[in-house]
């Protein structure tokens, strides 16, 4: 059965725009997919590195949480990812936010991804494409961090980029 999950996609080494466009093609080899607007964020963690590029997916799909994460890594080692340093510069970050209404604990897989609730640069874009959207009895929209944040949209939809790959 098709299930609905949403992906964080960040990058900010090498033509990140055309990296993000080939990622949400490769996305939609994995099911139906519904892309947000392009946003430019501040860096987390080491602040000696350029602004990230940053979108969130939806994405439906028949893949199990740990297959799509297998997947998901897949991506991001074809696009040349290679660990520098925690939070630090990459080619491509693909985190799975959210997963059906499941909660995972698993040693590979945290769903809720940890961060979802405190970082902008994931809450807006996916409240693109969700604005209703509640977590923990929360509504996302309401949140101070979205709320006051000044997230700079790079380009409205459609914004991908003919794929290279
Ligand atoms: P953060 O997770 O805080 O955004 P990061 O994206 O820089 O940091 P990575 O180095 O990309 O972290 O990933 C470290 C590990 O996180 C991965 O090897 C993966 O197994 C694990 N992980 C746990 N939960 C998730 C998730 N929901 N989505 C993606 N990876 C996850
Ligand atoms: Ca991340
Ligand atoms: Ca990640």
């Amino acid at each position: 059965m098709k299930q609905r999950s949403y992906i964080g996609l960040g990058s900010n080494l090498g033509d990140s725009l055309q990296i993000l466009s080939d990622a949400v093609y490769k996305l939609t080899s994995l099911g139906d997919v519904r892309v947000s607007k392009l946003y430019h964020s501040a860096p987390m963690g080491p602040q000696d590195q350029p602004h990230f590029h940053n979108a969130v997916v939806e994405l439906y799909t028949t893949l199990e949480p740990l297959q799509l994460l297998d997947q998901l890594q897949a991506f991001e080692q074809q696009a040349g990812r290679v660990r520098l340093r925690h939070w630090g510069e990459r080619t491509l970050d693909l985190d799975l936010l959210l997963y059906a209404d499941q909660e995972i604990e698993h040693e590979r897989l945290k769903v809720p991804h940890a961060g979802i609730m405190l970082r902008d640069f994931v809450l807006i874009p996916l409240l693109d494409l969700a604005p209703d959207l509640t977590l923990k009895g929360q509504l996302l929209r309401d949140l101070p961090v979205v709320r006051n944040s000044e997230l700079n949209v790079l380009a409205d939809c459609p914004w991908i980029q003919e794929p290279t790959v």
